[in-house]
């Protein structure tokens, strides 16, 4: 496997890829936790609040206001 940025690299860069197996496990255990979480809808931050939930949490506290489906079709919040 090989990768490219056309604005730092002159050529194809080599990255090695993971043990599949592995990377397979890895991920059905994070996906397990995920459906854990889901089904006893305990979404709570696992590092107990950090960047990435904050905004999630100030929607879930009311203190955003819905705005609309974004460009991507996600949903876009703004303070009230
Ligand atoms: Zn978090």
């Amino acid at each position: 496997m090989s990768y490219w940025y056309l604005d730092q690299n002159k050529g194809l860069k080599d990255q090695s890829l993971p043990d599949l197996a592995e990377a397979r496990q890895k991920i059905i255990s994070i996906a397990k936790k995920i459906k854990t979480a889901r089904l006893e809808n305990n979404l709570s931050c696992p590092w107990g609040g950090c960047s990435t939930c904050k905004s999630f949490e100030a929607i879930l506290k009311g203190e955003m206001r819905y705005a609309g489906l974004g460009k991507y079709k996600s949903e876009v919040y703004v303070q009230k």
